[in-house]
């Protein structure tokens, strides 16, 4: 005769302490992809943004605020004030490109410090929001650039594919995704231009809407994230540490996070190598368990305290 005792230790000795890591990526995706657009282009406007959000996704702009006017006398081709704002509003990641958008590799530390500096102060004047993040005018910099843009900061854009008309053909994008996927990593992609400008797709401008949608039939193995939230969640994964116990019938899973003011919003998702019922819990609340082949998740704080699951 089986007992409700004997079932309930049935159950949570499927789950062992080994079972259970942070996924690499949100809801244990497989790979990460960041749409990221330079220069602050009137068309990420008009058209990026607008096709991003109809599929669910949130891009990462870079802005060179002296490029920035809200007078249309004296420029038309790139975002206004008002426009970066709604974007910020709907979600999109506003970022640091420098001010001016010189090659900071042969300005003075000064000089390069300002360039940054400055536009973060417009930023966060105008949006309400620091930047967190970096790109380097013309992807030039060297060690000592990178460490003064890391400095408060979660990431800078190093390492880049072009989504970009000339430089992309479907095949190629194509791969980009695929390889991603083969290796488990993130992937940022840059373009400029749309239908004008550096870099612009010229003759065939619905291939960007074609890479687009190429990602989304794969959205259930792929994050699209904004770099600032891919960039916060694998520099927190890196760093929590978790002590994790049986307890009774259920796991207690301790998290450890040395504190970072610029990763306070992250949260983290747990992958548990079994499919058995169970629930969880942090702080007297809830998680939300899903089951998706043979593994469970749930997302978690990891700066709150204990996690128990039974
Ligand atoms: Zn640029």
């Amino acid at each position: 005769m089986i007992t409700a005792a004997a079932m309930a230790i049935g159950c949570s000795a499927d789950i062992n302490p080994e079972d259970v890591n942070v996924a690499a990526y949100k809801d244990g995706k497989e790979c990460a992809v960041s749409f990221t657009f330079d220069d602050g282009m009137k068309e990420h406007y008009t058209i990026v943004a607008p096709e991003l959000e109809k599929r669910g996704f949130r891009g990462t702009f870079w802005l060179c605020c002296a490029w920035i006017h809200d007078d249309p006398q004296i420029d038309t081709t790139h975002i206004t004030w008002d426009e970066a704002r709604e974007m910020a509003r709907n979600g999109h990641e506003m970022s640091n490109h420098s001010w001016s958008h010189p090659n900071l590799t042969e300005l003075s530390d000064e000089d390069a410090l300002l360039e940054m500096t400055r536009n973060d102060e417009a930023i966060a004047g105008q949006i309400g929001e620091r930047p967190v993040t970096f790109c380097f005018p013309y992807n030039a910099y060297n060690e000592e650039r990178v460490a003064m843009a890391m400095e408060g900061r979660i990431g800078a854009r190093l390492k880049e594919f072009w989504f970009g008309g000339q430089h992309s053909p479907d095949e190629y994008l194509h791969k980009q995704i695929e390889d991603a996927l083969a290796s488990g990593s993130w992937i940022a992609g840059m373009t400029h231009g749309i239908n004008y400008g550096y870099d612009c797709y010229e003759t065939d401008p619905s291939g960007f809407t074609r890479f687009l949608d190429y990602v989304k039939e794969r959205e259930d193995r792929i994050w699209v994230g904004t770099f600032r939230d891919v960039a916060g969640y694998t520099k927190a994964a890196e760093a929590v540490c978790l002590n994790t116990e049986k307890k009774g019938n259920g796991l207690v899973i301790s998290p450890a996070m040395p504190e970072n003011a610029l990763l306070k919003d992250v949260v983290l998702t747990m992958e548990v190598a079994s499919e058995e019922g169970f629930t969880a819990e942090q702080d007297g609340r809830k998680l939300d368990v899903t089951v998706r082949n043979g593994k469970s998740y749930f997302d978690f704080n990891p700066f709150g305290g204990n996690i128990i699951l039974r």
